[in-house]
């Protein structure tokens, strides 16, 4: 395996929580040295002087639509987008069709991504059979497939005996359940959240309390089986004290937050239609304002983002009718940069450790998610200060269904490294 030296970049080291100017040499798929003005004449030269070198970006929320849509999206397609926009692992959610609810479709996954994806491809088992929530999946045999958390995402498990029961259960297995939080009787056939807007546009609402009421019984249930779980796509002021009230008392939580729902209200829906119809749906400027609060103070520590690629077809027409979800694994990043870093909510060591170290510590990846010498070498490297616009037309994922296109961001990931292997170089895709 060739080797890689990355010069003149500015390192940025999760775990000591610094910025240092230090050459890295890759080798071998690890990180081999970390040093001043290292030299090897067999390696390849990668210059990054005035960008930032870190380790590789950890997703924990994509869906890859493969098995049953993948005219959505693919494991190649969203492997591609992923690489692009400096991610070297994904979790993808399980709500394909059929669901990832048994080891065989596991092993099946991962023998498929292992051919066909650029980067590194994790895979979250249901939480429940068919994510009906009505009967637990096999946790432990889908561990020792492979899968490194539980998820029924997309759905609110709603029996409270039965998820009760999860809890305890999953302490056994060390699996973290990624819990995405709303009650569908509170939610009733709402589309957009409960206020002004939806009021307006004579459209019904859903009401915070459908997610905070659920986050609310599920922190009791992991205070009580001290069960490890983290809160996906969080996204109302209530739910991030909610959080930090029971972390406090010992419970095991997380949570993480998209770009969307850091960037844009409900007020977006005017003009961006069904491009912004999201589960959960995007909130008030408290909501939003709470959120950063919540991710500066550290309540919240990871960011995710919920890439969520659909046809043209599924997102156009009746708005009632409209898919739920936006593409945007390519833009996270700089999209992050734009609401947390440009905003001085948090700078880069801070951002960049909610979106490694902190997910790979999640999902028990202890070789990933920093850059000491041993670890594996995924690495990427992202230009903090050009301006480039989001352009979907150059989107490698399937998925164009984004409301930011046009929007001049800085902060994009330039190269990717996974493994040892440049993927993305200087923004393009190395392999075909
Ligand atoms: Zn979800």
């Amino acid at each position: 395996m060739k080797k890689i030296l990355i010069q003149n970049g500015t390192l940025v080291l999760p775990g000591k929580g610094m910025l240092v100017d230090r050459d890295i040499l890759l080798e071998d798929g690890i990180v081999r040295r970390v040093g001043r003005g290292l030299t090897d004449p067999q390696a390849f030269r990668v210059n990054a002087s005035g960008l930032l070198v870190g380790p590789g970006f950890i997703n924990l929320h994509v869906h890859f639509r493969e098995p049953g849509e993948e005219y959505k999206e693919d494991l190649r397609s969203g492997s591609r987008a992923a690489a692009m926009g400096g991610f070297t692992s994904v979790l993808c959610m399980p709500n394909t069709q059929p669901p990832v609810d048994e080891p065989m479709i596991v092993r099946y996954l991962r023998s498929m991504a292992r051919e066909v994806s650029l980067v590194n491809m994790y895979f979250a088992g249901a939480i429940t059979r068919g994510l009906e929530g009505a009967s637990m999946a096999e946790y432990g045999l889908m561990r020792e497939a492979g899968v490194p958390a539980l998820s029924d995402d997309g759905k609110c498990v709603m029996d409270s005996l039965l998820l009760s029961r999860v809890m305890e259960y999953s302490t056994y297995f060390s699996l973290p359940l990624i819990l995405h939080e709303e009650d569908p009787n509170l939610e009733g056939n709402g589309q957009l959240n409960r206020g002004e807007t939806a009021f307006r546009m004579g459209i019904k609402g859903i009401p915070t309390s459908a997610e905070e009421s659920v986050i609310a019984r599920d922190l009791v249930f992991a205070l009580h089986s001290g069960a490890r779980v983290h809160i996906t796509h969080l996204s109302t002021a209530l739910g991030v004290e909610l959080i930090e009230f029971f972390r406090l008392r010992g419970t095991k939580v997380s949570a993480d937050v998209t770009p969307h729902h850091l960037l844009l209200t409900d007020q977006a829906v005017a003009e961006h239609g069904s491009l912004v119809k999201v589960k959960p749906p995007l909130r008030e400027e408290k909501d939003v304002q709470a959120l950063k609060e919540g991710i500066k103070r550290g309540v919240v520590e990871m960011l995710a983002s919920d890439h969520a690629p659909h046809s043209t077809e599924n997102k156009e027409g009746d708005f009632n009718e409209a898919a739920y979800g936006i593409s945007n694994l390519e833009i996270s990043v700089p999209l992050y940069a734009k609401s947390l870093v440009e905003e001085g909510i948090i700078g880069w060591v801070d951002l960049w450790r909610n979106l490694s170290l902190r997910p790979a510590q999640l999902l028990g990846l202890s070789r990933k998610g920093d850059l000491e010498e041993g670890m594996d070498a995924d690495v990427t490297l992202v230009d903090p200060d050009t301006e480039w616009e989001v352009r979907i037309e150059d989107f490698e994922s399937k998925g164009r269904n984004c409301p930011f296109n046009r929007m001049p961001l800085i902060g994009w990931p330039v190269t990717t490294i996974v493994g040892g292997e440049l993927v993305v170089h200087e923004r393009s895709v190395l392999l075909p």
